[in-house]
């Protein structure tokens, strides 16, 4: 059986990213909020965008005051006035100055900022107490970034910090990677909808939300085909059309052994090739995955609502990651905790524990969640946001341990 790494390595070999010129759309920069920029920038402004004050003070002449101690001040005639924001009218001559506020343009003739507890102002005239060093206090024009240098390379997701960078450089209008289409089937004559009531033997199809929730968390866009009985004819009539309308297609259940289990034999029918049939992982060891000719990669997925979210979290989200056009970084981030219990193993599969990660006096702690960790518990993966591993061959992890956790969200 393959072995998680072997298994996300085969799946990140399989994933085309996005890179037609119909995979890109224009977007404003008031929506361009977490998507993937195609193309790098580079801004025609300079930044700073004018020689400016960083302080409170006064523009003046290096030359002027560059001896002046408290027993020896200098004084200057002050003969504007630069709030940020103003265009300096007046050039600075000998003997001269300027009042200067922090983000003002520095006027013509003057190269340095003397702040203003160095100084002492009375009318129109300054008399300056401390020598300055040369263009001390002066931010100037293009000392942080040059027209025309790459600004922001492509296949970064876009964030707040990448936001200001953009907005100050003026970029309005963006390229960015359209966001994947994920189709969503739910497999089994067991399932009804929340909103139906149970008969006996009846399942709530909860597969279909946590997995549409899971989509647009990774910024793609989620196809809800609903619940499909395990009927072959139907099944193979909507993952054919899944498959023809989506980049990834997700379905749960069906993957196991099963007498109803037709998902594999259904894809080969369809022209699929059959990449991976299992996994050593637990939960969630029966994954299918396979391509067709269109570039639709499709995940079968665990029925148990605990596998399905773990083989997204492991799996899928790796696969989305590299499809939507980022650059790096498609694996999952794994931090190292102690672990608050005592952590049981699967031996043979690599084990993945759900529970709570969080930061304790400046160290992270997993909790594992109370109750159940049978894969038909789903009731206590409410507000997870790690699963710790345990690896292959361990079967027992004492509690106070560090361990690998996984984030997931
Ligand atoms: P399967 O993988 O089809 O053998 O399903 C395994 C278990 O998961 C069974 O107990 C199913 O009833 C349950 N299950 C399958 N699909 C879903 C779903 N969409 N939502 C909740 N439970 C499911
Ligand atoms: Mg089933």
């Amino acid at each position: 059986m393959l072995s998680v790494q072997e298994a996300e390595a085969i799946i990140l070999s399989l994933v085309q990213p996005l890179k037609t010129e119909q995979d890109r759309e224009t977007v404003s920069l008031e929506t361009a909020n977490g998507r993937i920029l195609a193309t790098a920038i580079a801004s025609n402004l300079d930044f700073p965008y004018w020689d400016n004050s960083a302080m409170d003070g006064y523009a003046v002449r290096y030359e002027d005051v560059k001896d002046c101690l408290p027993e020896k001040p200098v004084t200057l005639e002050i003969v504007e006035e630069i709030p940020a924001g103003y265009q300096p009218r007046i050039t600075i001559q000998q003997r001269q100055a300027a009042r200067i506020f922090t983000g003002g343009m520095l006027p013509q003739g003057a190269d340095t900022i003397v702040i203003q507890e160095n100084a002492q102002k009375k009318d129109n005239l300054v008399s300056v107490f401390a020598a300055p060093q040369y263009q001390e206090f002066v931010r100037h024009r293009g000392s942080f970034y040059q027209a025309g240098n790459p600004m922001l390379p492509s296949g970064i997701a876009l964030g707040a910090s990448d936001i200001a960078v953009l907005a100050t450089a003026q970029c309005v209008k963006l390229e960015v990677y359209r966001r994947p289409r994920i189709a969503i089937l739910s497999t089994g004559d067991e399932l009804v909808s929340p909103n139906t009531p149970l008969q006996p033997g009846q399942i709530v199809d909860s597969n279909q939300y946590a997995l549409a929730s899971f989509v647009s968390n990774n910024g793609a866009i989620p196809i809800c085909f609903g619940i499909i009985p395990d009927q072959p004819d139907i099944l193979k009539d909507k993952i054919s059309q899944a498959i023809n309308q989506a980049d990834i297609v997700l379905s749960t259940g069906g993957v196991s052994v099963g007498d109803y289990d037709y998902i594999d034999l259904i894809l080969e029918e369809l022209g699929g090739e059959i990449h991976i049939h299992s996994v050593a992982v637990k939960p969630g060891k029966p994954l299918t995955v396979a391509t067709f000719s269109n570039n639709c990669l499709y995940f079968g997925i665990p029925g148990n609502p605990v596998s399905a979210l773990v083989s997204c979290w492991r799996f899928v989200q790796p696969a989305i990651k590299k499809l939507s056009g980022l650059r790096d970084n498609f694996s999952p981030t794994f931090i190292k905790a102690t672990t608050k219990q005592e952590l049981r193993g699967g031996g043979k599969r690599e084990t993945y524990l759900w529970g709570q990660l969080r930061v304790v006096n400046g160290e992270y702690e997993f909790s594992l969640a109370g109750g159940s960790h049978s894969s038909g518990n789903l009731i206590n993966l409410s507000q997870t946001n790690g699963l710790a591993v345990v690896p292959t061959g361990t079967n027992f992890i004492a509690q106070g341990t560090k361990v690998m956790v996984m984030q997931v969200d």
